[in-house]
């Protein structure tokens, strides 16, 4: 027997999954799978190395040999519009084992110089070779930073304890790609409660596989699904960050938010869901015996 208490996090709307991409590196293959993105009303993060911007070369690993040329600043703006852009580190530097000014260095500059290109604040990053240790984590906790993505696969659809090390469900060329997609789409049980399918990679990955149809049928699968909520990482961490700011009640009878947007919950083992407004106390449905 235990209490059903109505304080368990839905997304918007009460909905129960969420997908979010996350793209590496800036590179002009970027603008291409940006317009599939447009085209399946899907939202992506793409982490941007601002001191690198316009410089030109080949990458030589892979099938075949694929440009690797990153994005001109004065089109930054332009191309990401819709989606999110965050850091990916000044110069994509190993900044691991290293000291923190260059730490430092290679996290602030990089944000500030993005939030300049793009006029909005840049807190979501990405480790570069998904290195990171407990210096790193200390430089993004002192330059403001929200999240960090590394590239360790999950291969489940669970939400981060810790942002700063916010790891994947999988690499889009995962061999378990397909499955989790399915595994995703398909179940529809009340428990677990919420799901978050989370896929990183590098656009120049598509010229080097040559696999942009298998990319495009992927995206056309997961799109266009009510039950889904289509974010960018920076909006999943913001609404999860805000539910963690919910107060609630000891009895769990009531609930006060104190963020500027309606976070959504529901009860283990119920489909009810209730909207809590920002600002406001919202009443919950009674806690009941189960
Ligand atoms: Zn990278």
């Amino acid at each position: 027997m235990s209490l059903q208490m109505h304080d368990r996090l839905l997304w918007p709307g009460g909905r129960r999954k969420a997908f979010t991409l996350s793209y590496d590196d800036g590179v002009t293959q970027d603008i291409r799978f940006i317009e599939l993105l447009d085209k399946y009303k899907i939202k992506g993060t793409f982490n941007l190395n601002s001191g690198l911007l316009g410089q030109q070369g080949m990458i030589n690993i892979g099938k075949r040999p694929a440009a690797h040329n990153k994005v001109p600043a004065e089109d930054v703006k332009r191309i990401y519009s819709g989606h999110e852009a965050a850091s990916h580190g000044l110069y994509h530097s190993t900044i691991c084992n290293t000291d923190s000014a260059r730490c430092l260095n290679e996290v602030l500059n990089c944000r500030k110089e993005l939030e300049a290109l793009m006029g909005y604040p840049v807190t979501g990053f990405a480790y570069a070779f998904g290195a990171y240790d407990d210096t790193v984590i200390n430089a993004l906790k002192g330059c403001g930073v929200t999240y960090a993505r590394t590239i360790r696969a999950t291969h489940a659809f669970n939400i981060p304890e810790d942002f700063l090390v916010w790891d994947p469900t999988c690499h889009h060329d995962d061999p378990m790609l397909p499955e989790l997609t399915e595994k995703f789409l398909n179940d529809d049980s009340l428990f677990p409660m919420l799901k978050l399918f989370y896929v990183w990679g590098h656009c120049y990955e598509f010229d080097q596989n040559d696999n942009w149809d298998y990319i495009e049928s992927f995206l056309k699968k997961m799109s266009g699904h009510e039950s889904v909520w289509y974010a960018s990482n920076g909006e999943i961490e913001s609404y999860v960050s805000d539910y963690r700011r919910l107060v609630f009640s000891v009895d769990g009878r009531f609930v006060y938010n104190p963020a500027c947007t309606a976070v959504w919950v529901g009860a283990i083992g119920s489909d009810s869901v209730t909207e809590i407004r920002p600002g406001c106390v919202t009443a919950l449905p009674e806690p009941a015996v189960l």
